[in-house]
């Protein structure tokens, strides 16, 4: 039972009374723990397709179960407890709360779980020590390297322990060492914590880290192959 199933899966937008198809009959399954990389040239509906994955979007047609879960026919309110509870995001340029330091950035996620705020602090320590950010809990985003914040968006998308982590552009804003650094950390969150990644990216380098290359063309998923490990 893959924990990704999408079955004819179609997005479009309207637009000036003109429907816009984006993604057209897409069919994918992705197994618990394998590590996806999605490609596409800019505009073939990368992120569309990661944003309907991670149930920010809703489809215009067909399905995508996640887990069992047919997340398209949730309600809004159901989808947000759906995400929270099983979805991790990283994102390009981070997004960290600025006026919120390190540790508290890792914790916010737990807000709206029932832990007490020992242990919510104590589980975002432990995901902090994980990426190897244990030594600057109490630095702002802006004391911090781009490649330490997104260390630190990548403990927040762990926190909650989410089966599924969805990363869009995860190295797009940093330099190649750096770069490299926070895809071994995601490689060390598929193979030590076998969480299930699907990464939107236009690197062939960063897509070469996953197990699985997705290429998308105007909509169309055109190729699906392993890649050389
Ligand atoms: P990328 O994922 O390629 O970095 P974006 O997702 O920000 O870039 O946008 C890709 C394209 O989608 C852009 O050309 C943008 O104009 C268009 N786009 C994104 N959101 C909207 C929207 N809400 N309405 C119209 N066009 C949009
Ligand atoms: P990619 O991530 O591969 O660059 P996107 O998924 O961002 O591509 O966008 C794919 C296409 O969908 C683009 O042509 C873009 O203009 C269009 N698009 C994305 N979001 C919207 C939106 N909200 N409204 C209208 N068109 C959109």
């Amino acid at each position: 039972e893959p924990l990704i199933r999408i079955r004819q899966l179609s997005k479009g937008y309207v637009r000036g009374g003109q429907a816009i198809p984006v993604l057209l009959d897409i069919g994918l399954e992705v197994q618990a723990g394998e590590f996806v990389a999605l490609m596409g040239p800019s505009g073939s509906g990368k992120s569309t397709l990661l944003n309907l994955i991670a149930g920010i979007d809703k489809p215009s047609g067909g399905t995508i179960e996640i887990g069992g879960v047919d997340i398209g026919r949730l309600s809004e309110g159901e989808l947000a407890d759906w995400r929270a509870a099983n979805v991790g995001f990283i994102f390009q340029f981070y997004n960290l709360m600025p006026v919120l330091t390190a540790l508290e950035n890792v914790e916010l996620p737990l807000l709206l779980t029932n832990l007490s705020s020992s242990q919510r602090r104590a589980q975002a320590e432990a995901v902090l020590d994980m990426v190897g950010m244990s030594d600057r809990l109490d630095h702002y985003p802006n004391e911090l390297s781009g490649g330490q914040q997104q260390r630190v968006a990548i403990a927040r998308a762990l926190v909650s322990d989410p089966t599924l982590i969805v990363a869009d552009e995860p190295t797009g804003d940093l330099d190649r060492a750096t770069g490299e650094e926070v895809l071994s950390l995601m490689d060390a969150l598929h193979t030590e914590l076998g969480k299930t990644i699907v990464m939107v990216t236009h690197d062939p380098k960063a897509a070469a880290r996953a197990g699985r290359m997705v290429h998308l063309e105007k909509g169309v998923l055109v190729d699906d192959e392993e890649a050389e490990r």
